[in-house]
């Protein structure tokens, strides 16, 4: 036996190793192998691209990338409890895995991968929102990924996803589809999980697009869209008041009514915004 058949279950590792979830650090494991996998080819082809795995706690989703022939896996994980369990994974695929243990917020993953590099994380709500926004705004598009297969709160999944006239549209939705093709590609209801989370999930894919679909300054667009969006429920020339003395005028220039609330503003109007702000 080798590879991935050669390890045990994952609960007789979560046992063996005195793994028991901890809330602190927001873990609900994947004990389904058969899942796991399945999550690892939504990443994409794997092949010939470096992995980041941001929390892989036991290994489920390490195993899984691994099974799909990825070409080196970099896991980061804040809980040393889970460093054996990982080092018996890294035996069975010699060469193939680094395990970090720390925090996946102060590591650079650069100093370790070499591109194509795509990015795969089963992870706690808030690190994975703030890790998302942070793969979504760096200095340079492209970025250094080419995809995130990410999970989330169904809740949050949605925005990502969402479309203008919708509740959950926001500043995600536009940070996520300005650049990326983003979908929800799997939903998981919370027995999926050891132990269940009270919320259903959904694993997000976002391929980066080459270019953004539509010119604008990052910086500005983050910054309109962000005031925009703090006071959703009031007009636009309200919202964004004070961000030129002849809003009106540079609102309508965009397509925009300055009577129109943020969320009905489509990211086409968002980004002409962004232009005439600046212009
Ligand atoms: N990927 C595993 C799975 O699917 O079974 C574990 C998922 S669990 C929801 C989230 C994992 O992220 C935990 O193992 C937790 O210790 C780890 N984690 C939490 N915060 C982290 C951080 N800032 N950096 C790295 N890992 C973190």
């Amino acid at each position: 036996m080798s590879g991935i058949d050669s390890l045990p279950p994952l609960k007789q590792v979560i046992d063996t190793h005195g793994i028991a979830a901890k809330k602190s650090l927001g873990q609900n494991f994947l004990l389904d192998l058969n899942l796991t996998s399945k999550i690892a080819r939504l990443a994409g082809d794997l092949q010939e691209c470096d992995v980041l795995e941001v929390g892989p706690g036991p290994g489920g989703l390490t195993r899984g990338l691994l099974a799909e022939g990825a070409r080196k896996v970099l896991a980061i994980e804040k809980d040393s409890r889970c460093m054996a369990a990982l080092a018996e994974i890294g035996d069975a695929y010699p060469g193939k895995l680094q395990v970090i243990n720390g925090d996946a917020l102060e590591v650079n993953p650069l100093e370790h991968l070499t591109p194509p590099i795509r990015i795969a994380a089963n992870l706690p709500y808030n690190v994975g929102t703030e890790l998302l926004v942070r793969w979504l705004t760096p200095k340079e598009w492209p970025p250094f990924w080419t995809s995130l297969t990410l999970m989330f709160q169904r809740e949050v999944a949605e925005r990502i996803v969402a479309q203008p006239g919708s509740k959950a549209y926001g500043r995600l939705a536009i940070l996520a589809q300005w650049r990326t093709d983003a979908r929800i590609v799997l939903g998981l209801p919370p027995e999926a999980f050891n132990p269940p989370p009270k919320v259903h999930s959904a694993v997000v894919n976002l391929t980066a697009l080459p270019a953004p679909r539509f010119e604008a300054d990052a910086k500005t667009l983050e910054m309109v869209v962000a005031k925009a969006f703090n006071q959703r429920r009031k007009m636009l020339r309200a919202a964004l008041k004070g961000l030129a003395p002849d809003l009106e005028d540079r609102l309508i220039a965009s397509g925009i009514k300055p009577t129109d609330r943020a969320e009905t503003v489509g990211l086409e109007q968002f980004c002409a915004l962004a232009r005439n702000i600046r212009a």
